[in-house]
């Protein structure tokens, strides 16, 4: 059995930023397993997010259990599986979050995650050219650029937004979120910035890093109450790697409470209901489930040629094609949805609490995924950013090839309904303010004839999906509920961590890939400094 210093299982935003610092160090010995493949073309390049968002090669391609709110729809949750996870296929927005998100956690008792603890780590991880020096970090390893707003419709949105009282706010990341800008991305020269690309490619030539592709981690060694290891496959072949000093599991928000479950870490009856040795009873694991239950609203735009669905067909097509070939930017090399807002869905809150993302383009669903819709327009999504609703995610079988069952249980707290359905009259408005009415906007969901609460909700528990940012599976806190201390580790146990989106307590208020990625930062000091003084 080879053994390391340090076994991270799963290469995704927090893990590759995790296995990058702990390797820097050239005495330690650091294996990082992916059960994904090395890469995938469709990764490289931007709008490679819409191939790639129905694609086994590098998809998980989870669906939901059928719940009341979603009407007994199975819904897509799509994760990545390749070196850099969900950030090799994800949307490419970055957003941090809010300061007052990171400041609840600490309130919640967990010590060093105040925004004033994790804003240095926000600047260490990114290079980004523009901003306040104060908040923003220039030299670090995860490009991040203001892809340049071409489309005439974006002026008009920001035009239109101010017009309802929302203001531009060009950089979200800095002092305040409040407004609205166009996406800032992890993108640079029409590429996709995914943490194989920024973490992982520019240290492939170390020695004390092994990156194992493929490979799948099927349960955690535990040696009592120590975790010693990891066992793992690769094509069926199977492997054990001991850990010298830890485990980090960054598998993500699915499969984080998957591989604890599996080893028999976890609630003691479900466990023993599928014939799993109970080794730790962890009532926690798998619970708290949030994400963020975002209906699209959808809306017909009569002017010609100024949305993705004039030209991403026949020769328009062509000619993004050949803009990105010499340009690299335009609809290939665009973010998912190229412009947001925050804003507060009422008066007396102290930050925002809903979310709007514009896409410039109508999609209809089809047989493979979604296709572009004939009728040009654009579509909206509009959500609460710091849902209360909580679900689960379980294991049904003892088999790590079964994949779990996934309850979001979405708009069971009343709460999430209410802001929701503000959000959705936020958009309207915004889409019939003035500065939009010379792209002659026709309401096409969920359409003019629904304006009660209750028949807004109707709509959304019909039509809405995720954006994908399911987190907390792992919660961070000091309760009994909680999976991980305030240092990440699996409270008892030793020699294991989780770090990845699961550990959040609650969601950020926005889309998750920066806060995970900030997390595999954070993980990476934890775990040094914890090793310097056991040194000491
Ligand atoms: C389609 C999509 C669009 C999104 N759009 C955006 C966006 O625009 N902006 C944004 O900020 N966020 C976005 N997100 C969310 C964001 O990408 C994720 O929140 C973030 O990447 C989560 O990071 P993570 O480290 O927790 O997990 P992941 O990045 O998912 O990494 C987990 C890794 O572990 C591997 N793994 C899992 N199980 C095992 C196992 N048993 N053995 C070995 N390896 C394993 C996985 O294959 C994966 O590589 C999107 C996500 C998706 C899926």
């Amino acid at each position: 059995m080879q053994t390391y210093d340090y076994i991270v299982v799963g290469a995704g935003s927090a893990g590759a930023a995790l296995a990058n610092r702990l390797s820097a160090d050239a005495g330690n010995q650091v294996l990082l397993l992916e059960a994904g493949p090395a890469s995938h073309p469709w990764s490289r390049i931007p709008i490679g997010y819409a191939r790639l968002i129905t694609n086994p090669a590098a998809n998980w391609l989870y669906t939901s259990e059928p719940e009341t709110n979603t009407t007994g729809r199975r819904l897509p949750v799509p994760r990545g599986k390749m070196l850099g996870g969900s950030s090799s296929i994800n949307g490419m927005a970055f957003v941090r979050g809010q300061a007052q998100d990171f400041d609840t956690w600490a309130q919640m008792g967990n010590t060093g995650w105040s925004y004033a603890d994790v804003l240095p780590l926000f600047k260490r991880m990114e290079r980004y050219d523009e901003g306040d020096d104060d908040y923003r970090g220039r030299s670090g390893p995860l490009r991040v650029t203001n892809p340049p707003p071409r489309l005439p419709i974006f002026a008009a949105l920001i035009e239109a937004a101010g017009q309802v009282g929302i203001a531009h706010n060009p950089d979200y990341n800095g002092p305040r979120q409040d407004g609205i800008a166009m996406s800032q991305a992890t993108i640079s020269s029409g590429r996709r910035m995914s943490t194989a690309r920024c973490y992982l490619d520019p240290v492939r030539t170390r020695a004390n890093l092994h990156v194992v592709s493929e490979a799948l981690a099927e349960a955690l060694l535990l040696d009592g109450t120590r975790c010693t290891g990891v066992r793992y496959s690769v094509r069926g072949a199977s492997h054990e790697a001991r850990a010298g000093c830890e485990v980090v599991v960054c598998a993500g928000t699915i499969n984080s409470p998957q591989l604890l479950e599996l080893s028999g870490i976890g609630q003691p009856e479900r466990l023993r209901d599928l014939g799993i040795e109970v080794r730790l009873a962890l009532p926690g694991v798998g619970e708290n489930l949030r994400d963020h239950y975002a209906p699209r609203t959808r809306w017909a735009i009569g002017a010609k040629g100024i949305t993705y669905n004039d030209t991403a067909r026949g020769f328009g097509l062509v000619r993004q094609a050949l803009r990105y070939a010499f340009l690299r930017d335009g609809l290939l090399g665009s973010v998912g949805a190229p412009i947001r807002a925050f804003v507060r869905s009422r008066d007396g809150l102290e930050a925002p609490d809903v979310m709007l993302g514009w896409v410039p383009m109508l999609t209809e669903p089809g047989p493979n995924g979604p296709i572009i819709s004939s009728q040009p327009g654009m579509t909206c999504y509009a959500h609460p950013m710091r849902p209360e609703s909580k679900g689960h995610i379980h294991i049904t079988s003892s088999d790590p090839r079964r994949p779990p069952a996934i309850n979001f249980n979405f708009l069971s707290a009343p709460i999430d309904g209410e802001i929701t359905a503000r959000a959705v009259r936020i958009a309207r408005a915004v889409m019939t303010a003035p500065a939009m009415a010379s792209l002659q906007v026709t309401e096409l969901a969920p359409g003019t004839t629904q304006t009660t609460d209750d028949e807004i909700l109707d709509w959304v528990k019909r039509a809405a999906e995720t954006t994908y940012h399911p987190v907390g599976t792992c919660r961070m806190g000091t309760d009994p509920i909680a999976v991980v201390d305030a240092r990440l580790r699996v409270h008892g146990i030793t020699g294991l961590r989780v770090a990845d989106a699961s550990i959040m307590p609650t969601l950020t208020s926005g889309n998750t890939n920066a806060p995970s990625i900030m997390i595999g930062e954070k993980a990476a000091d934890l775990v040094l400094r914890d090793a310097a003084q056991v040194r000491v």
